[in-house]
């Protein structure tokens, strides 16, 4: 089994084990050429990741994301500050002992990496041959992981007879095969589509669930955060801007990197041209309320309206979930009596109602 099970888990409620902590981390690149400045991939990043989490890195091109992963996994020394992972910090570590560490990370990569001359089993064989496994236990692993990724029966063929999705659980399995603590996951569904980006995310999930693996997942895509993160950290432009729960990040975001994540993604306010469009065809006041967990919402509003008699019609907007609660906005074209609707509107805003008047 993995080194990592349930029973090391800390009781709910008390802060978990950090496994990876970033501490004031900077990353410079030299120069490219004599005359440019260096390049700051990361500045002062601080982080921690606790055993047993599935923690999220979002951020645009460029953002930092990969030198992040490099750090963790020691091919990349920092500039300034210090990376621990588990007990050790990398930078006090000889190559011999940084190579030890990482021997206790599985990677899986957004083009597979997977060996084209080998079998799917030889794949996954390949680290345990690399680590001295003896063939019998070797064979015993190697069915026991292309089991649990659902590929026991395409064990002889050869990679490029796979889809993309089979190709990455076979990468899966060879990032598991030697029972690593920790997996990074950089960019690993970017060349999927939807349906099977869902399908490698549901495995990921498991890998983390049942056999304990810490996960940390490094993307661009928020769908990717929402469906299997349970924290995440905002990097923009080497900054880490965000960092929290993911439903706290997106459903209030405080910086504009992650408010532009989130917008793309879930429904918010309409945009400029939509708003054009409903003015068109509504002549009433168009406000807009944002939805989240907050209790009774609907129908606070609705009493409200009533109450004032104000008529409220649903003309842009909708729902989603994040971490299995509720976030989005509802926009509402409001008709009522001279001054009803800026008294339904003060007394939802009394309520603590979040609301925005389109204008
Ligand atoms: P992301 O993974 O978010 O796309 P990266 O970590 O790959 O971002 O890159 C962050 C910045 O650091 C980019 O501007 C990139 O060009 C630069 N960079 C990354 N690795 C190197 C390197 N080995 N040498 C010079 N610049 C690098």
């Amino acid at each position: 089994m993995m080194s990592v099970t349930t029973s090391d888990a800390e009781p709910s409620g008390s802060a978990a084990e950090a496994y990876v902590r970033f501490e004031h981390v900077t990353k410079r690149f030299p120069a490219n050429g004599r005359r440019g400045a260096p390049l700051t991939a990361l500045r002062d990043v601080s982080l921690e990741i606790a055993r047993g989490e599935v923690f999220g890195v979002i951020g645009h091109s460029g953002a930092g994301k990969s030198t992040l992963v490099r750090l963790i996994n020691g091919l990349e020394t920092p500039s300034e500050g210090r990376v621990h992972v588990g007990p050790h910090e990398l930078t006090a570590l000889s190559e011999r002992e940084r190579r030890g560490v990482r021997r206790d990370i599985g990677m899986i990569f957004q083009q597979f990496n997977l060996f084209q001359s080998r079998t799917v089993a030889g794949n996954v064989a390949y680290p345990l041959k690399v680590a001295g496994v003896e063939r019998a236990e070797r064979d015993r692993r190697v069915a026991r992981l292309l089991d649990f990724v659902g590929l026991l029966d395409r064990a002889h063929d050869h990679p490029e007879q796979l889809s993309g999705g089979q190709k990455q659980r076979v990468g899966i399995a060879r990032a598991l095969a030697t029972e690593p603590s920790l997996l990074l996951a950089d960019e690993a569904t970017s060349a999927l589509d939807p349906e099977t980006t869902g399908d490698v995310l549901a495995l990921l999930r498991r890998v983390n669930r049942e056999l304990g693996v810490t996960i940390v997942i490094i993307t661009h895509e928020l769908d990717v955060i929402r469906a299997i993160a349970d924290r995440v950290v905002v990097l923009d432009d080497g900054e880490l801007v965000e960092s929290g729960s993911v439903y706290e990040v997106f459903a209030h975001p405080r910086t504009e990197a992650a408010a532009r994540f989130v917008g793309t993604t879930l429904r918010d306010r309409p945009s400029a041209a939509t708003l054009a469009r409903l003015r068109r065809t509504h002549s009433g006041r168009l406000v807009t309320v944002r939805v989240r967990d907050r209790s009774g919402l609907q129908s606070a509003l609705a009493g409200t309206f009533l109450r004032h008699e104000v008529a409220a019609e649903i003309v842009f907007g909708g729902i989603s979930e994040l971490q299995d609660r509720p976030v989005g906005s509802l926009t509402f074209e409001l008709t009522g009596p001279p001054g009803a609707v800026d008294a339904s509107l003060a007394a939802l805003r009394a309520d603590g109602v979040e609301l925005v008047e389109e204008d």
